[in-house]
């Protein structure tokens, strides 16, 4: 169906295509998968058709025919992780909505505020006790989350954050100076303090998500590579996934695409959803005389106080990984703008590591909705979805994966769902205008940030 969303793309149709792998550092250090994932080339019949082998797609895919014995097939447009699964900071954290967890009690109220903390804790456990479970090494670095004040003014406002996240969800976290912080091997030259703690850890997504594919697998579910779905049909109560060299037909079909989500594929999000950019640039291993002279030497995911924020991690291998906004549009110019801005916040934070050569520069989508929430649900009879996690996938994604198969085996059984991720999400104004109004709301943010 054309919608206004097809009139006025927010970018181009190549930004959504999967089928060339972004060259990340994580594509260049994960060991490759066990088996071969074929293409799908004939016609399947199965209970659940999954499109999407990202998170989201294979946590369903466990859940459902390891968990509960169904008949699962899963397709994806690129490789196992073409998506953002394969391309994220691996930052395995509490999050998930576009709100912090203070935010979540101001916009949801307290008791779904408490539900969703629940879940985010959750998820996080989710993530550790599957890749235990499955033997799974995936790189986990220490554990903990740094938010850093990037004016004095946000730091004055961590002790009453600390205190406030203390009574209401239980979290016990630190507030530091920036000379505390240098004492613990957290040196840099651009913050004022920070609040430290949680059960948050970092990760290698991509060995992390061809891990769980190679599990189910060996398992027997099969999962075909280079795959787009191009058309969707349903007839007498069966849906039909249809790809250029082969079909799915079943029962139930749950679309894991989130920020890939191809404009004008399910009606019932138009407009309900937006992708947004985000870009990493990860630098060559760092000498240990280099780290010594920064005194930045500890793996804990860090992540800044602006709205346009900026995240980072020393990985195992002593890299520095950088992420941020990454523009609004996906034309080669604005990567470039957006790396450019990415190398300026890392060298005024790090400026013993100015010089240091960047080995890999990459982007993906993240997925906003007009609920502020992800959405998991049934969107048609026997269709489902579960998407929107603004930027905090790894762990949430993972979750809802569950979660939306748990609707499946038993749509009465919402303990899984917080109740704000049931509703479809509200729908956006001013879609045909959404490419200015990204831009204009960039520019208030970075003046935000700057200056307020
Ligand atoms: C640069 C970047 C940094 C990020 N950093 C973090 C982080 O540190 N921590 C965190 O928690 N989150 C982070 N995220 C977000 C996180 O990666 C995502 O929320 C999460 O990976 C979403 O998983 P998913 O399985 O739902 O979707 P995806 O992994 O995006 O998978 C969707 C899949 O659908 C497939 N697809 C789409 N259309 C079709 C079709 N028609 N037919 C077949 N297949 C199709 C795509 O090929 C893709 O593989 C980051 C995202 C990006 C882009």
């Amino acid at each position: 169906m054309t919608t206004l969303a097809n009139h006025y793309p927010l970018y181009t149709p190549e930004a959504f295509q999967t089928e060339t792998a972004e060259p990340s550092y994580w594509r260049a250090s994960a060991k490759p998968l066990k088996q071969e994932s074929p293409s799908l080339t004939n016609d399947i019949q199965v209970d659940v058709a999954i499109v999407g082998a990202g998170f989201t797609g294979l946590n369903a895919a466990y859940a459902l025919a390891v968990l509960h014995g169904m008949n699962v097939a899963v397709i994806d447009a690129g490789e196992i992780g073409a998506g953002a699964s394969g391309r994220n900071g691996g930052f395995c954290c509490i999050g998930g909505t576009a709100y912090d967890g203070l935010e979540q009690v101001k916009h949801l109220g307290l008791e779904e505020a408490l539900a969703i903390n629940r879940i985010e804790r959750r998820a996080v456990d989710h993530v550790r006790a599957l890749c235990e479970q499955l033997d799974i090494d995936v790189d986990r670095s220490e554990q903990g989350e740094l938010y850093l004040a990037h004016k004095p003014k946000r730091f004055a406002e961590f002790d009453d954050a600390a205190a406030e996240s203390k009574k209401i969800f239980g979290a016990n976290l630190s507030v530091l100076t920036n000379d505390q912080l240098n004492d613990r091997g957290y040196g840099n030259q651009a913050y004022y303090g920070g609040l430290l703690g949680g059960p948050d850890y970092g990760l290698h997504p991509l060995k992390y998500i061809r891990g769980l594919a190679d599990r189910l697998m060996a398992l027997g579910v099969p999962i075909y590579q280079n795959s787009r779905c191009t058309q969707w049909t349903q007839s007498q109560g069966k849906h039909r996934l249809i790809t250029d060299s082969g079909s799915i037909e079943a029962d139930k079909v749950i679309f894991a695409t989130n920020g890939y989500t191809p404009e004008g594929m399910i009606d019932e999000l138009s407009q309900r959803i937006m992708p947004l950019l985000s870009s990493i640039r990860v630098t060559r291993p760092l000498t240990e005389d280099e780290i010594t002279a920064q005194n930045w030497r500890r793996t804990t995911c860090a992540f800044d106080s602006r709205i346009m924020l900026n995240y980072f991690r020393l990985l195992p291998d002593n890299r520095v990984l950088w992420g941020g906004r990454g523009g609004t549009s996906f034309s080669e110019g604005a990567f470039n703008r957006a790396q450019r801005e990415l190398d300026n916040a890392f060298n005024a934070t790090f400026t013993h590591w100015k010089t240091v050569d960047v080995d890999y520069r990459w982007r993906g989508f993240v997925c906003f909705t007009g609920s502020q929430t992800p959405f998991v649900g049934e969107f048609r009879p026997n269709a489902y979805t579960s998407l929107g996690y603004h930027g905090n996938g790894v762990a949430m994604a993972s979750w809802c994966g569950q979660a939306i198969a748990q609707q499946i085996v038993n749509s009465e059984d919402r303990h899984f769902t917080p109740k704000s991720f049931t509703k479809l999400p509200n729908k956006m104004s001013f879609m045909g205008m959404r490419q200015p109004l990204v831009k204009a709301a960039y520019l208030g943010y970075k003046f935000s940030d700057r200056w307020l």
